[in-house]
């Protein structure tokens, strides 16, 4: 549990904290949207599935893949006993497979230390990998309803706004300063369920990031608000620098065999996309790789490409940190092609974590020409302490 603040922060227009904090309870039933993981009663276990899967990623992404991942793993126990394979498959398409690495730790953990029950303390659920201090505050207090904080980027952006608080991008007291008020609004709540999900809410519907303007008629805080009375909405929170994003080259090759099957491989455990599975693909920082380098790479793989090269087409994927070009090329399997624990042949992706770039490069295989140099379009949702919800 959370200690209670030791004393009570300025409010906005001399207001009690109970007073803004009623407020925004009050408009939060008629203004929550319909969303999967908001059942009454709360599931624990869902709440923290929901959490992880939200993390740096839209909501509209996260709609479909935590109802087909709940129905698969509808308790702790299923998903902790669960294969890694089983589970990155249901991760497919989310990014950040980290995430459903560390969730799944989370599960086993609560299965052999905690009875399979979800703790609700959030100094003992930080102890799970993968739940920092987000995520407890937000499974105590929201699948519990015990007052604990919660500051992500829209949680940070409506406080700043509320309070006309124009911290400088780099100013580490921004981070203290929103956690110390979070803090003492959550403790002044009548439900700390319902205020943090509101405060959620008001900051992925209403009080929404640049370069959208926030839809102050709307917002129960309108009246008190200093950012809007001071005309500054469009200066908090200050814009930070962007941040500068690796180049990838990537090659892929699309080899089917006389069935019809292609030939996949399985990442390495650690680094971009970790343990998914892919076409055959050869990465090159900044630069592509030359054609020998190329024909090198299809041949330890038993494959062949043809002269001059097939290229099926080119896209662009976009995360937070890298810009991935790739290019996926045409080959066909040689007499004596190469099978291994990481690399097969399979009619589908199906049941198989493989990222939604992957996904991409077999469709234009599937369908040549579709997709060719295309616009970036898979960029997730900046990090999580930005917009997410
Ligand atoms: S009044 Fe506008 S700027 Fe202020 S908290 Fe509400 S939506 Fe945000």
């Amino acid at each position: 549990m959370t200690a209670r603040p030791a004393s009570p922060a300025a409010s906005p227009t001399g207001s009690t904290d109970a007073a803004i904090t009623r407020e925004l309870e009050a408009w939060f039933p008629a203004a929550a949207r319909a969303l999967p993981w908001r059942t009454s009663p709360r599931d624990p276990y869902n709440a923290l599935v929901a959490e992880a899967m939200l993390q740096q990623t839209q909501v509209s992404r996260v709609i479909d893949r935590y109802t087909a991942f709940i129905a698969r793993f509808p308790r702790v126990n299923d998903l902790a006993g669960a294969s890694e394979g089983d589970v990155l498959a249901m991760w497919s398409g989310l990014g950040y497979y980290r995430r459903a690495r560390l969730l799944h730790a989370a599960a086993k953990a609560i299965v052999t230390d905690h009875h399979g029950v979800v703790p609700h303390d959030p100094e003992v659920l930080r102890s799970l990998q993968g739940v920092g201090r987000y995520t407890a505050g937000a499974i105590t207090s929201i699948a519990f309803d015990r007052p604990a904080p919660i500051v992500d980027g829209n949680v940070r952006r409506v406080l700043m706004r509320l309070h006309g608080r124009a911290f400088a991008p780099d100013d580490r007291d921004a981070e203290r300063w929103a956690w110390t008020r979070a803090s003492e609004l959550v403790h002044a709540s009548a439900s700390p369920a319902v205020f943090n999900e509101a405060l959620m809410e008001l900051g992925a519907t209403v009080c929404v990031p640049p370069p959208a303007a926030p839809r102050c008629d709307q917002c129960p805080w309108a009246g008190r608000c200093n950012a809007r009375r001071e005309g500054t909405t469009n200066q908090i929170p200050a814009p930070k620098a962007a941040a500068k994003q690796r180049v990838v080259c990537c090659i892929s090759l699309l080899a089917r065999d006389a069935r019809g099957r292609f030939l996949v491989e399985q990442r390495p455990s650690s680094g971009m996309w970790a343990g998914m599975w892919q076409l055959p693909t050869l990465e090159r920082e900044t630069r592509w790789p030359d054609d020998a380098a190329i024909r090198d790479f299809a041949a330890i793989r038993g494959l062949n490409l043809p002269t001059p090269a097939e290229p099926l087409g080119t896209f662009t994927h976009q995360t937070t940190h890298r810009i991935v070009r790739f290019r996926v090329l045409a080959a066909s399997p040689i007499a004596c092609n190469r099978k291994s624990a990481s690399r097969t042949w399979v009619d589908s992706f199906d049941g198989l974590g493989v990222s939604s770039a992957q996904q991409r490069a077999l469709a234009l295989g599937i369908t040549p020409g579709r997709g060719q140099t295309t616009t970036p379009s898979s960029r997730p949702t900046p990090a999580r302490r930005s917009p997410r919800r």
